[in-house]
């Protein structure tokens, strides 16, 4: 009966579990294959990750803060993994432990439409930046990269490319993406990012990963201005669908992963 787990520090609000364990029913999987959270300290990762195949593990997705963790110690990486510098889900193949990267994938699907020849602004400089503007950067996306830390920004943008800006112009762009942590915590947004709640526009894509049960404070405003807006739940469904096709190789349910998401 292969298992699979979602490793993170903590781990409690992760929305995996049931979204995955709706996936498997779904996929009349339900009876062979489980799916749990498993909370695991930084010191303990590379010993748990480790002992996961003895204990029947086919694979596990690893969020903050071991996604750079579980890069080092696969065998074998993506490209995708390697280029990002991060790894969110592994397959465990007999003895080898494979990283790969379904962030940047499934932040591509969410969006309405493909970001070529598009200006973008980035908002964060963390993991979830990284794996944002490299996907940007692939499709032909011109991205410019906000942190409150800019030294941050600046190390991301000469790692992987896209430029660093101040004082973003809000108006001017195509595609805007919240990646920073601002909202999670019921954070002002507005107060904390180069951005005001009225300088939206039609015709804007706006994004914004963090995810709670409502709509974030910076996407209702996005949204009263008639912008189209994309949540970190749909980010959230698109990269564990990604995911579970890889260790299952069936084609994942979005619908019922979306709705069990969405609780
Ligand atoms: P991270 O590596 O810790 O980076 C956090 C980022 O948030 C940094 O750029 C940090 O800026 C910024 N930040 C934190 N507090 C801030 C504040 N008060 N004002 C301005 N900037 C602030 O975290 P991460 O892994 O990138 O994750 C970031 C967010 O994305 C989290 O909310 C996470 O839940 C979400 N996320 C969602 C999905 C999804 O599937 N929907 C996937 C991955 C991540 P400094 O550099 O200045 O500290």
């Amino acid at each position: 009966m292969p298992r699979l787990a979602v490793l993170g520090f903590p781990v409690g609000h992760s929305r995996s579990p049931a979204m995955q364990s709706a996936a498997l029913a779904e996929l009349g999987l339900g009876e062979e294959w489980s799916y749990e959270a498993i909370e695991v300290a930084p010191d303990a990762f590379e010993e748990r990750v480790r002992a996961m195949p003895g204990e029947g593990f086919a694979g596990a997705n690893v969020t903050v803060p071991h996604k750079g963790a579980a890069l080092s110690l696969a065998d074998e990486l993506s490209e995708t993994a390697r280029e990002i510098g991060a790894a969110n889900t592994l397959v465990f193949a007999g003895d080898e432990i494979r990283a790969e990267n379904t962030d940047a994938e499934g932040f591509l699907r969410s969006l309405p439409g493909s970001p070529e020849g598009k200006r973008a602004l980035v908002l964060g400089a963390g993991g979830a930046a990284r794996a944002v503007v490299w996907a940007l950067l692939r499709e032909g996306a011109a991205v410019e990269v906000w942190n409150r830390t800019e030294l941050r920004s600046q190390h991301l943008c000469e790692e992987l490319g896209g430029q660093t800006v101040g004082a973003p112009e809000q108006g001017a762009y195509a595609l805007i993406v919240n990646t920073t942590a601002v909202g999670l915590g019921g954070e002002d947004p507005f107060a904390e990012l180069p951005l005001d709640a009225a300088g939206f526009t039609a015709g804007q894509t706006v994004v914004d990963m963090v995810y709670g049960g409502e709509p974030t404070a910076l996407l209702h405003a996005a949204d009263a201005a008639g912008a189209t807006t994309v949540d970190g739940i749909e980010i959230l469904v698109q990269q564990g669908g990604l995911s579970l096709e890889t260790w299952t190789t069936r084609p994942a349910p979005l619908d019922t992963m979306r709705a069990a998401a969405r609780g």
